[in-house]
């Protein structure tokens, strides 16, 4: 079973997804299976471009509450965008954190000294992400490299800022300022922004901390920040 894991991550590499080696090495200590169910794995081994999709259909369905978990690709190209800030002692914050899969690599990254704080608003999600990163990663939050709460990520949370390095798993309808405010300088977020064309923005403050710089990516789909009650409506 571990081996469709290395395989997944390996094709990444292949495809030149994953660029780093320290990346890899993270995704590598997350086992996506530690956020699914065995099963799935067991029942279908397939290639890893098919796994890539399937696996993101049948998280739908298993992690409920109108979620998903992130493809594979995605997450590795969030690790890569925000590569160089991901280094040992960094603070960081992930809005949206989910099945907590990116957070828990982000935190691998930042360690020894880092913090990652994720940031999640459905609180049953916050409990199974807790639940599912510990099946490997009990120490992360032992050590106090990682840390999950409760709230809107619309706003960050400026408690534990300021930050080196910002995610957001969820789209925000235009230039979030709010998340802007919250980075060290040299800091940098990342953020899919748009309403229907959604583009993957990175955002950077400037080392005496004056300026913002920003620029788009790629094109992307993900689900949009919202509030509580509206996402669990759908
Ligand atoms: N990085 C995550 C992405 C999950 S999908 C992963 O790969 O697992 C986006 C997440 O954003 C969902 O978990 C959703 O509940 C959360 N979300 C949406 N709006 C939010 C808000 N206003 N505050 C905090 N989290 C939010």
């Amino acid at each position: 079973m571990h081996r469709t894991h290395v395989d997944l991550i390996q094709s990444l590499v292949h495809q030149n997804i994953i660029k780093n080696e320290r990346i890899k090495a993270a995704m590598l200590a997350t086992d996506r299976l530690d956020f699914s169910t065995d099963r799935l794995y067991e029942d279908a081994p397939q290639p890893s471009n098919s796994l890539l999709v399937n696996s993101k259909k049948i998280f739908f369905v298993l992690v409920g509450y109108n979620v998903t978990i992130s493809a594979p690709h995605m997450h590795a190209h969030a690790l890569e965008m925000l590569r160089d800030k991901l280094i040992p002692g960094a603070r960081v914050l992930d809005v949206g954190s989910g099945s907590g899969y990116l957070t828990a690599c982000m935190a691998r990254l930042v360690q020894p000294g880092g913090k990652v704080i994720g940031i999640e608003h459905i609180s049953e999600l916050v409990q199974l992400s807790i639940k599912n990163i510990s099946k490997n990663g009990r120490s992360l939050f032992d050590d106090g490299v990682l840390e999950i709460v409760t709230g809107d990520g619309r706003l960050g949370y400026p408690q534990g800022g300021p930050y080196d390095a910002i995610h957001v798993g969820a789209a925000a309808p235009n230039r979030p300022n709010a998340l802007i405010e919250q980075l060290k300088p040299g800091g940098r977020l990342v953020v899919p922004v748009g309403v229907g064309n959604q583009q993957m923005m990175i955002y950077d403050k400037s080392p005496d901390g004056f300026e913002v710089h920003e620029r788009a990516t790629l094109g992307v789909r993900y689900v949009p920040l919202t509030d509580k009650a509206k996402q669990l409506r759908h």
